[in-house]
């Protein structure tokens, strides 16, 4: 593989030699020598091509090290074959810096550990791959202290990442007045290095440990004193360029300070010690609102001078854009009046404190000229962390808005001196309307940073040069303003070239020095930050970009029907990487790979229509990338652009496998409403095939299923069969269909006999459509889409008339209902009966809580712990569930437990098991084994339910129309004794008759086959 070449020491801008790179030689040595794992093949490299920026270039390879001896290693066998290095954390990085031509080595999947914590000190050593937050939550527990700067990517970015990028975030403007200063160069301590020729040296004030890189710095240092002094601007967000002024005597020859913000392109930090501030425990969110964005920014040194925690800035664009996109709009309303806002939060060691630390600023303010139009104060923890989900909204409001063009990095953290913000900002937004260019401003206003996103035109040639002509006008307006052309996010390649016009040709030459001192063979990071590639150069669009056309299943309607715009979804936030908390994505938060995250995924998806390093539908790779993907519809929800990696994957797997057969899950589980519709007929019998020893571990080797799986035994007689059974019971309330899908019809009647009953009392006419009529959700998850359509078409033709009457139509089964609220209308956006049918199907507790007018629940007072179904989280969210148990007066803990990890099929496979236990393990199945004998355990998922059953929790979670059942039957003090499901309705048997007549064809049935099979074995 050729890789940039400096023949002078520097980089020629672009590269113009080049040199080959033995890279299977490479691959085979660092097998051999590294403990941890060396991938190169082209799903592998695939992952790593973009991090969050506009920029797409493949690594040689990966090495993900377990120990610091394996990044020694690397490095040595690296230098070897003379091949760039590129350190990386949790690529996020938004400037091209975390992408390259090189070995990556991603210190995110085990270098990520708290070293010490020396609380009196004040100071933490960590390993580079650690999480801020996994820093933050045990020192702010015990200890009261926090981290200061903190990006808003806090809980998936690492130090190492923080480090290289020099990280700040809201935060910053504590770190500046309560501790060391806003900036991460501010807040390390001492660092550990790798350099590429193998050095390993702590570097910290004063010294790097090695006499002779101390000689070389002092002497750099010495020549451009002066110039540092004149040209750096003294402001507290200067990202941009080399930290040199750390250099300076005054600055105490900071070196750790001068290496941080390299962007990998100096050394590899191997470990960090960072400071710590006290964390104020009380705070108070005080929202300014004003006129518009420019009176708030001209404020900002007004509110600073109150010393708060935070200071941040949101125009009335953001909320437009959070509006059209539907992210948290409805906290809208907690903002006061106005069209520009300040977010300032104050801290103090009680409530009181802070809040009388905001409500003096208020007065103060009201006083002044320029006094806001309203104030709002804040100090209730859950309204508060409302009102920072606007600010938060950023980037996921402004990627894609309906009806606008996609925008993007480029020009997205530009800063300046706070009391020139509103000057500055009043030119950025006429010179980006003299290029016709939109996008919110907001951002770090406290301390001058703006974030924007602009609708750049990155793919025709015309568009590039205007983009690039922006540019260089935005960096001459912010360096007029005595500002910085990056303020947060780094240089990487979309910043560097426009460095000369903030620093000029001495100090660009002082870079190349002081690059050159740590990195004399120019081997870390090539191309980036110093003799950068150009700004326009590797581009992930670009003129080049043309993907194919793909006849699609799904209408990708908010994709302008694309299925490779939906995978240019992905604007690499990294959020599908945190380890804790929400749905998304449950593979990654037990495997710690890049590759399932949906990241991983929709990276992967947007490489296969490349077709540079993994080709077509029929790619393996692809496959293997989407194989631990749960389709659990986590993404579509908690992914701030709405990533929706079920649609993309059923899509994928039904072009990947058409005219193909499928791996036999697909059928034992993709068709299981056609099994369970013939085994009804004859229950006993399947069961006897399903349940029994050995019979039972031959469906299983067959349908490709886990051994320690056990395969759910059909009900005796369906939810149909007992409704066609039993007296009606209906009055004449509202017509109610209730939807009988294929889990609870078949296997768990007797969920649907709880809210058929919980229905009918509360005066609803219930009607269950006859026949064999199943939404298909199976189907999806194997991409077995044409089948799936014509499941849907049936549904609607049946439904016909109830759809155009407006009858309501209830699903207990979470992942059912999901087909109609979601697949159907991505299938067929534009047809009436779809939306329509789509509009009218409610989860159960949602219809309950919503739509039962005068209906009164029945009291129950209990403990419950409540597990919600991630699709049910997807399609409308669980609060109406938690809020009609409350009503019942249950006590309710909610699991933010994420999947169960069963999800329908996915977990019954051989090859998903130990992935799938390890999601349940991670949150629920625990706290179900932990709760008391007496708490209710509450799923309404089908899956969820058989998860907890067949993992040895030795308990039966309950669907909550069993819940309200359990309440009918037993009153306010439920059932007595311990494990109240024991006192749930049993599954209705079938009658006398029929039960006979059946149980002697099963009988004949078994003997037959039961005496084949003792014929052969013998
Ligand atoms: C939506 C969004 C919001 C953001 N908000 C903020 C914000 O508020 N404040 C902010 O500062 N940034 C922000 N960022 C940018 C980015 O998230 C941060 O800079 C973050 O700290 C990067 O961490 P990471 O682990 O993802 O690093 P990466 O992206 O993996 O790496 C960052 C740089 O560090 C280098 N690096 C990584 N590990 C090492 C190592 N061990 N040794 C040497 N070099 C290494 C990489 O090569 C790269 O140059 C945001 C990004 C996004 C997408
Ligand atoms: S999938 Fe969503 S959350 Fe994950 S990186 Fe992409 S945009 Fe961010
Ligand atoms: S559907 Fe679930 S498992 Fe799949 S990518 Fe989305 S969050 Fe991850």
């Amino acid at each position: 593989m050729r890789v940039p070449a400096y023949p002078d020491r520097r980089f020629a801008s672009p590269p113009t030699a080049f040199e080959e790179v033995d890279v299977r030689g490479l691959e085979h040595d660092l097998t051999g020598a590294v403990e941890g794992e060396v991938r190169f093949k082209p799903g592998d490299r695939a992952l790593y091509t973009t991090g969050g920026s506009n920029y797409r270039q493949l690594p040689i390879g990966i090495v993900i090290p377990r120990t610091t001896d394996d990044v020694v290693e690397a490095m040595r066998i690296c230098r070897d074959y003379r091949a760039p290095v590129l350190g990386h954390g949790g690529g996020t990085s938004l400037a091209g810096q975390c992408c390259n031509v090189a070995v990556v080595v991603d210190f995110s999947k085990y270098l990520n550990q708290i070293v010490d914590i020396d609380a009196e000190r004040r100071l933490a050593r960590v390993q580079p791959g650690l999480i801020l937050d996994h820093l933050r939550e045990p020192v702010e527990q015990q200890y009261e202290l926090t981290f200061g700067p903190d990006p808003s990517t806090h809980d998936h970015c690492t130090f190492g990442g923080m480090i290289g990028n020099n990280s700040c975030g809201v935060r910053s403007i504590m770190a500046q007045f309560y501790g060391p200063g806003p900036r991460m160069s501010d807040n390390v301590h001492e660092l550990e290095v790798l350099l590429y020729d193998g050095r390993r040296l702590r570097v910290g004030k004063g010294s790097s440990g090695d006499p002779e890189i101390d000689h070389r710095l002092t002497d750099l240092r010495d020549r451009y004193a002066d110039e540092i002094r004149r040209r750096y601007p003294d402001i507290p967000r200067r990202v941009s360029g080399y930290n040199l002024d750390d250099l300076l005597p005054e600055r105490g020859f900071d070196i750790a300070a001068a290496l941080t913000g390299t962007e990998s392109t100096c050394a590899l930090v191997l470990e960090a010690t960072v400071h710590l501030v006290h964390s104020p425990p009380s705070r108070s969110l005080l929202v300014l609102g004003y006129e518009d964005e420019y009176e708030a920014a001209d404020h900002v040194c007004e509110v600073l001078d109150a010393k708060p925690l935070g200071c941040e800035g949101v125009d009335a664009v953001l909320l437009e854009d959070m509006k059209s996109v539907g992210i948290h709009d409805e906290y809208l309303t907690m903002l006061p009046d106005g069209h520009g806002f300040l977010l300032v939060e104050f801290g103090g060691e009680t409530k009181d404190e802070s809040d009388e630390k905001a409500r003096k600023l208020m007065a103060q303010l009201k006083k002044g000229a320029g006094a806001p139009t309203d104030m709002k104060l804040y100090d209730d923890e859950e309204q508060t962390a409302h009102v920072w989900q606007v600010r938060e909204a950023g980037l996921g409001a402004t990627a894609f808005i309906p009806g606008k063009p996609d925008t993007y990095e480029g020009w997205e953290d530009s800063a300046v001196p706070p009391e020139r913000l509103g000057e500055y900002l009043r030119k950025l937004r006429k010179l980006a309307g003299k290029y016709e260019y939109e996008s919110a401003l907001y951002g770090h206003y406290g301390n001058g940073c703006v974030h924007a996103r602009w609708n750049f035109d990155l793919r025709s040639a015309p568009g590039i040069k205007t983009f690039r002509s922006f540019l260089d006008e935005a960096a001459d307006l912010v360096v007029e303003h005595g500002g910085s052309i990056s303020g947060e996010h780094g240089d990487g390649q979309s910043k560097a070239e426009l460095l000369p016009k903030m620093f000029g040709p001495d100090l660009i030459e002082a870079f190349r020095e002081f690059k050159s001192i740590w990195d004399p063979d120019w081997k870390l990071n090539p191309g980036k930050v110093v003799d950068p590639y150009p700004i326009t150069s590797n581009l992930r669009l670009g003129t080049d970009y043309d993907p194919p056309a793909v006849k699609t299943h799904f209408a990708f309607p908010n994709d302008h029907g694309s299925f490779a715009h939906a995978t240019t979804r992905c604007v690499g936030i990294g959020k599908c990487r945190h380890t804790d908390g929400g749905v998304m994505c449950p593979s990654f938060m037990v495997t710690r790979e890049e590759k399932h995250t949906t990241r991983g995924r929709a990276r992967t998806l947007w490489e296969m229509l490349n077709g540079e390093e993994i080709d077509g539908f029929r790619s393996e790779e692809a496959k293997e990338a989407l194989d631990l993907c749960l389709s659990c519809k986590g993404c579509t929800n908690d992914c701030p652009v709405s990533v929706d990696m079920p649609t993309l994957k059923s899509e994928f797997l039904s072009h990947h496998y058409a005219g193909r057969l499928r791996p036999r899950p697909a059928y034992a589980f993709g068709l299981i409403d056609q099994a369970a519709r013939v085994a009804s007929k004859l229950p006993a019998v399947a069961n006897f095939f399903t349940q029994t020893p050995p019979f039972d571990a031959v469906f299983k080797r067959a349908a490709d299923v886990h051994p320690e799986r056990k395969i759910p035994a059909f009900a005796p007689v369906t939810l149909k069969g007992w409704l066609a059974s039993r007296p009606s019971s209906n009055g004449g309330g509202r017509r109610v269909i209730l939807w009988a899908d294929t889990f609870t019809n078949y296997l768990e009647p007797e969920v649907g006999v709880a809210a058929v009953e919980a229905l009918e009392r509360a005066g609803f006419h219930v009607v269950v459509p006859s026949g064999h009529l199943c939404c298909g959700r199976p189907l999806y998850d194997y991409g077995m889409l044409d089948m799936a359509e014509a499941y849907l078409r049936k549904v609607l033709r049946r439904l016909r008339e109830d759809i155009r009457a407006g009858t309501p139509v209830v699903g207990v089964e979470p992942s059912c209902v999901a087909v109609f609220k979601d697949e159907l209308v991505q299938l067929w956006p534009n047809d009436e009966g779809a939306q329509r049918l789509s509009k009218q199907t409610h989860h159960f507790a949602e219809f309950m809580a919503e739509r039962a007018e005068g209906w009164e629940p029945p009291l129950l007072q209990r403990k419950a712990l409540l597990h919600g179904h991630c699709h049910h989280k997807a399609t409308g969210g669980i609060d109406s569930e938690k809020s009609l148990l409350e009503k019942l007066g249950l006590q309710v803990e909610e699991l933010d437990s994420g999947c169960c990890g069963m999800a329908g099929g996915w977990g019954y496979e051989t090859g998903h098991y130990d992935v799938s236990i390890a999601c349940g393990e991670r949150k629920l199945l625990p706290a179900v084994r932990d709760a008391a004998a007496d708490t209710i355990v509450v799923a309404d998922g089908f899956s969820c339910r058989s998860q907890i059953e067949q993992t040895g929790t030795g308990r039966r979670a309950l669907h909550t129309a069993q819940v309200l059942e359990l309440a009918r039957k037993f009153g306010p003090a439920g059932p007595s004794g311990s494990y109240p499901e024991h006192a749930a309705a049993p599954r209705p048997g079938a009658g006398p008759v029929r039960a006979a007549a059946r149980a002697a064809v099963a009988v004949g049935v078994i003997a037959g086959a039961a005496g084949l099979t003792y014929a052969r074995l013998r």
